[in-house]
């Protein structure tokens, strides 16, 4: 099902037209409006009064994180506050928050694209959907809350947390529908399993995951677990929120991104330039019809692809494809594309190794050398010494020599580069400090 058919279905052609008017009042708005875009698009050469097409987009100014940080906290802001009718913010990983304003307008947009989403993802009217994101300054909550019932669901705004309470949330009010991160999603499964629920028994058919990249393999485990279908609900508080793209229950292979409102492109990395259809880079969005806090080419830092054609769900917006990681993280060690949450799903699945690993890259003579650090797991070290695990101990075991073999093996075929894997003991790699985990050590511009 459809909740905007007319929209989700358009023809190509005409909504490029759509969008291109978008984008010619969008310009003329930010230049009357925005301080902050009228400086940048003058520089750019770009007039108010031109007739644009998303084809001009590349000449324009691309917006940074950084750019709403040092206008912190209304600097972007295209109406007077007294016109917002909400404000949320994301968590800083340094000092301050990240903020974004909704007019009523804005809101009703919200509404709307989440209401398609959760409709990709199977949701139906009269369902019932049980919202574990978390309600608060995170977009999630009240986002994905305002679009199920704009769809005319029942919501259960549970929030996030408290999972003994949800269980039996879930188990009385029997929502065929859930609403949650994919991390939390498999904690509530883990809860199920302990109670000795089986997946059979619980009412779930659906489940939107979202606000963090995943996996296949969490597909699966999430989709056994809980007896449901999974897709990927995807969004960012800078663009909207959730409600930016969706999966479709039917295919589920990428999201198919609300075009019509938030027009994507994807860019190299490094300089910039606009990628083709099915190269991998950053993915950009332009809001095209937002009032409080319009974007022009926000750099999101999420790595994907788009593809184009009308799917099998009989939706002709262009797709974009799962989230690999995000630029920021990106290692690129002889010539080769490294995303950490890459090398953190290959070595999950040895047994031995914990989910703490660090990368170092240093250069030997010209040649990019990567070494991936992993734990050994705290159960496993105390198998083979009471004593705290020493190098030459590791060395000396079997089990975690072949075990260091083999996820050598696996990044060379899966990443293609050989790595050298050195097994430290438990507590020996970074943890996250002030929120930001330092998984990566590029030791290659220290001289
Ligand atoms: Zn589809």
């Amino acid at each position: 099902m459809m909740f905007d058919p007319a929209a989700e279905s358009m023809q190509p052609s005409e909504r490029a037209s759509v969008q291109g008017e978008r984008l010619t009042s969008l310009v003329r708005y930010l230049h009357e409006h925005v301080p902050f875009y009228r400086e940048r698009l003058e520089e750019a050469g770009i007039k108010p009064d031109e007739d644009l097409s998303v084809d001009d987009l590349p000449r324009m100014p691309v917006t940074t994180k950084d750019d709403l940080r040092n206008n912190y906290p209304f600097g972007l802001l295209a109406v007077p506050t007294g016109e917002l009718a909400r404000v949320h913010a994301s968590s800083g990983t340094t000092g301050k928050p990240t903020v974004v304003a909704y007019t009523a307008a804005d809101l009703d947009l919200f509404a709307q694209v989440v209401a398609r989403c959760l409709a990709m993802g199977g949701a139906r009217p009269h369902m019932v959907l049980h919202n574990a994101y978390g309600y608060g300054l995170f977009t999630g909550g009240l986002g994905v809350h305002a679009g199920a019932e704009r769809l005319h669901m029942a919501v259960v705004p549970a929030s996030a947390g408290m999972t003994e309470r949800q269980l039996t949330l879930i188990s009385d009010l029997k929502p065929q529908v859930i609403a949650a991160t994919p991390s939390y999603a498999l904690t509530l499964a883990q809860a199920f399993r302990e109670r000795g629920i089986s997946p059979d028994a619980i009412s779930l058919d659906y489940a939107l995951l979202g606000a963090e990249p995943w996996t296949e393999s969490m597909r699966a485990e999430i989709d056994s677990s809980l007896a449901v279908r999974s897709t990927n609900l995807y969004g960012l508080s800078e663009i909207i929120g959730p409600g930016v793209a969706g999966e479709c229950v039917e295919v589920r292979e990428g999201s198919h991104v609300n075009e019509d409102h938030f027009f994507p492109e994807v860019v190299d990395p490094g300089t910039g330039e606009v990628l083709a259809d099915g190269q991998e880079g950053v993915l950009v969005i332009t809001t095209l019809t937002k009032q409080a806090l319009p974007l022009l080419r926000y750099r999101t830092g999420d790595i994907t692809a788009l593809s184009r054609g009308t799917c099998a769900c009989g939706r002709t917006l262009v797709t974009m494809a799962p989230v690999k990681g995000r630029a920021d993280d990106m290692l690129i060690v002889r010539g080769v594309n490294v995303y950490p949450t890459q090398v953190g799903d290959i070595l999950a699945r040895v047994p031995t190794f914990s989910p703490h690993f660090q990368l170092v890259v240093t250069r030997e003579a010209t040649l990019d050398v990567l070494e991936v650090r992993v734990e050994v797991t705290e159960e496993y070290a105390r198998s083979i010494t009471a004593e705290v695990l020493s190098q030459d101990v590791i060395e000396a075991d079997h089990t975690l020599r072949e075990q260091r073999a083999q996820a050598a093996r696996l990044l060379r075929e899966t990443i293609g580069l050989s790595t050298t894997v050195t097994l430290v003991a438990p507590g020996g790699t970074p943890r996250s400090e002030g929120g930001k985990l330092q998984r990566v050590e590029d030791r290659r511009h220290v001289s």
